[in-house]
């Protein structure tokens, strides 16, 4: 028997609910776990990305399909549960995955800490922090209802040792840890143990919302920054999507069915490393 075959790590059939699968990390997520059959709904408020990652899915003879909405907007949030509910009844998979930093929530040699504009500071807590929590009520709530379902929260590596320059994602990622076992409490006590809720901690990926900080714009070589991250990690090497896939489908399967309210850990092991 195929590991994809074994029913303890199987997703066949469920029904994934995923933020922000229009983007680099997620949409790989979708891909693996349609590639597994499950129903994947790419949930994004990027129309194009959205509707690209659920069309390369369905191309791939995968099952999937793009939802309209944004994570900090509830009624557009609600449109996409009535779509979803439309279509299959039911929701067995969420991960909150849309998130990420801004450049002007970030210092730099142009913006102290001092002066970093609230309207930046707020997008990034909100987006990360509240961009989970709203989902997780929206949809949620069937999982209450079905007495079942797994959600799944991306945290980062910055969320238990913050990064320098980045304030307030990485304020943002350690409120998702503690929103993380709250939840996991929460739901199992007052709805069901079926419901689990667990985090992934990416460590250094490099896509879109980080590259100004890992690579020069112009030349594209790695930023002092980016050579020291890479130095500090024992594999030697930022991570590349794939490297998720084992520990997402651990936690998503009935593999995990007796773990709730923690975060793991994929950064080539650059938390172990104390530099020396
Ligand atoms: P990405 O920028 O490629 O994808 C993010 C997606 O979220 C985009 O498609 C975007 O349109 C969508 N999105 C943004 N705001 C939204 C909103 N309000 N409503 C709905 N969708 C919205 O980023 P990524 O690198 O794939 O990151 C995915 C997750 O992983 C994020 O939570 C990020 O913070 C986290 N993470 C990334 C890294 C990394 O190194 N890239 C490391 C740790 C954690």
């Amino acid at each position: 028997m195929s590991s994809e075959q074994d029913p303890l790590f199987s997703v066949e059939g469920q029904v994934a609910v995923m933020t922000g699968a229009g983007g680099v990390l997620i949409g790989g997520m979708a891909r693996e776990l349609a590639r597994r059959g499950a129903h994947v709904v790419v949930v994004d408020r990027a129309v194009d990305q959205a509707q690209k990652v659920a069309e390369g899915i369905r191309a791939e003879g995968g099952m999937a399909e793009a939802v309209i909405a944004d994570v900090l907007d509830r009624k557009s949030l609600g449109d996409a549960l009535s779509c979803v509910m439309e279509s299959y009844g039911r929701v067995d998979i969420l991960i909150n995955g849309a998130g990420g930093n801004r450049k002007e929530a970030s210092t730099s040699p142009e913006l102290s800490f001092f002066d970093m504009p609230s309207d930046a500071l707020k997008f990034v807590m909100d987006l990360n922090l509240l961009g989970t929590i709203f989902p997780t009520q929206i949809f949620g709530r069937i999982m209450a209802r079905q007495k079942q379902g797994v959600i799944l929260n991306i945290s980062s590596m910055n969320s238990f040792r913050p990064l320098t320059k980045i304030i307030g994602y990485s304020a943002a990622k350690a409120a998702i840890n503690n929103v993380t076992q709250w939840l996991a409490v929460h739901l199992a006590q007052n709805y069901s143990p079926g419901i689990r809720v667990n985090a992934i901690a990416p460590g250094f990926f490099e896509t879109a919302q980080n590259k100004f900080l890992l690579r020069d714009e112009k030349t594209g070589e790695l930023t002092a920054r980016g050579q020291q991250i890479v130095g500090h990690t024992p594999m030697g090497r930022f991570g590349v999507p794939e490297d998720l896939m084992g520990t997402l489908i651990w936690l998503v399967s009935p593999a995990s069915k007796f773990v709730t309210g923690i975060v793991v850990p994929v950064d080539g092991g650059f938390s172990a490393f104390s530099g020396v």
